[in-house]
């Protein structure tokens, strides 16, 4: 009988935790919503919603306020997530700098730091410079009576994500099979996320930025490499081998150069940075290869011309790939290309299904260079929504 009985209260709590991220994920979508219109949303009993947006408060998760609305001010109780108590630490791991943020429930950064960490190499040289940061913004936290519900982490893939661990990632020595996940959850004692960096990209978009309101989405980043995440009906997709949506490594050139993948002629072998000023006859830096397509140089005209037409094929094929509402371009190209974004969002019309011309979307990523890190708080956010009871008691 007791075995039955625990199985009965795992499923009760299960039942309960799926009606709550249903609640929760009706209210971030709406941000502003009264209790009648939840049960209209999630088709839950009044009884239910009444009962869990109670408890939901007492957490701290949201709050209740009071909009006055129309001509006879008709008062009505509104809720809305509540950006306090809880906090979240974001780490993004790049190639060459690190940069750390605190952050409250609703992606607002408090505080954040970046780093150039070109002249490190490995993990214990490169954990010590983010260890006394992500230290510090405990104490920040704990100090306002905040509580960190966890720390996401964004790395270069590939990684074995069951396992917290980073898979030989290209030019990123030392780094091989370490345990990430776990070295931080024992450093900080804090639950701990790793993520893939692109699809950190995507998902700052997908809690934080445009997909808010949209759930199909590619965001694609631009930068030493190039990367993409997809969000799909609401939900990161991960393939197979984690290689899903590896836009970079697209075949776009025939006969072309040989790529790290083991392909060749893939996009990341003439749309990265180095790849570029690869071509653009002398310029050292973009911001060089700028200047001289401003002045009027062929060479650089014809390189910025062709970087552009790899762009938009890139952008043709994950459009017929994915079918998104919108495509995110991001990454440290990019602004260098967003001055060419109305011309490209045109061409990319002409080239795709006549009823869905005016459907294509194409927007600059919300975060800037931040979008990583952002992302990367926005990991424990997901998983707050996703399962909150779980999130919420996972003491460590
Ligand atoms: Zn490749």
């Amino acid at each position: 009988m007791k075995v039955i009985n625990t199985n009965k209260q795992a499923y009760l709590q299960q039942v309960k935790q799926q009606n709550i991220s249903t609640v929760l994920n009706v209210i971030w979508e709406q941000q502003s919503i009264s209790r009648v219109e939840i049960i209209e949303k999630t088709g839950l009993t009044s009884g239910t919603i009444s009962n869990l947006t109670k408890e939901l408060i007492q957490l701290g998760i949201i709050r209740e306020y009071e909009t006055v609305s129309g001509a006879v001010g008709r008062r009505r109780i509104m809720l809305g997530f509540n950006p306090d108590p809880y906090r979240i630490i974001g780490i993004d791991i790049g190639r060459s700098t690190i940069e750390v943020v605190l952050t409250d429930l609703t992606g607002n950064v408090l505080l954040s730091v970046e780093e150039n960490t070109a002249h490190l190499r490995g993990p214990d040289q490169i954990l010590a410079v983010i260890a006394p940061h992500v230290n510090r913004m405990k104490e920040k936290a704990a100090a306002s009576g905040g509580r960190v519900l966890g720390i996401g982490t964004a790395v270069p893939g590939p990684m074995d994500l069951e396992k917290g661990i980073i898979l030989s990632p290209p030019n990123f020595p030392g780094w091989d099979g370490y345990p990430l996940r776990e070295e931080l959850t024992e450093r900080f004692s804090l639950p701990t996320h790793i993520e893939d960096d692109s699809c950190t990209c995507a998902l700052a978009e997908r809690w934080y930025g445009v997909g808010r309101n949209s759930r199909d989405l590619v965001f694609i980043t631009m930068g030493m490499g190039i990367g993409g995440g997809v969000v799909t009906n609401g939900e990161l997709v991960r393939g197979t081998n984690g290689l899903y949506a590896q836009v970079g490594h697209m075949s776009i050139v025939p006969r072309g150069e040989t790529c790290v993948c083991g392909n060749y002629g893939c996009w990341e072998t003439v749309g990265t940075i180095q790849a570029i000023l690869k071509r653009s006859g002398g310029a050292r830096t973009m911001d060089e290869l700028k200047r001289l397509v401003r002045e009027g140089n062929p060479e650089a005209t014809r390189c910025m011309e062709d970087t552009l037409a790899y762009l938009e094929m890139a952008i043709i094929n994950v459009f017929a790939m994915y079918d998104p509402e919108q495509v995110v371009l991001g990454g440290r190209l990019y602004p260098y290309l967003s001055d060419y974004i109305v011309e490209l969002r045109q061409r990319v019309r002409q080239r795709t299904f006549s009823f869905v011309k005016d459907r294509v979307q194409i927007t600059s990523a919300t975060f800037g260079t931040s979008q990583s890190v952002i992302g990367a708080a926005a990991v424990v956010f997901g998983k707050l929504l996703a399962a909150p009871l779980d999130t919420l008691f996972d003491e460590r």
